[in-house]
């Protein structure tokens, strides 16, 4: 991948109306071998605009959504992990307690 085709996916991902640069393709479309038409949405803000780019700078545009995907995969799954740990740590304090008896359960057993 050429360094132009990462410095142009970077432009199109910063937002023309506010600061931030986490801009992802929402729609596009080949418009030749060469060429796609994208459209990029701002997460920030909302604002969406269309651009003409090369085929090169549309592949580092769906890696860096991929890329950006991973990351909120794994921030996703620590939160979910510290989130099980503490029902762990609530439910076996309780245990310790004898405060979760067999009946808590006679519910979902049935
Ligand atoms: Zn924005």
């Amino acid at each position: 991948m050429k360094i132009a085709d990462e410095r142009k996916a970077e432009e199109l991902q910063a937002c023309y109306s506010c600061e931030s640069n986490l801009g992802y393709p929402v729609v596009w479309e080949q418009i030749d071998d060469l060429m796609w038409r994208v459209e990029m949405r701002c997460p920030n803000c909302s604002s969406r605009r269309f651009k003409t780019v090369s085929r090169e700078t549309m592949r580092v545009l769906h890696k860096n959504a991929r890329l950006g995907r991973e990351v909120i995969m794994k921030v996703l799954d620590g939160m979910i992990k510290t989130n099980m740990k503490e029902s762990a740590d609530k439910f076996f304090s309780a245990l310790g307690k004898d405060l979760i008896l067999p009946v808590d359960f006679s519910g979902r057993l049935l």
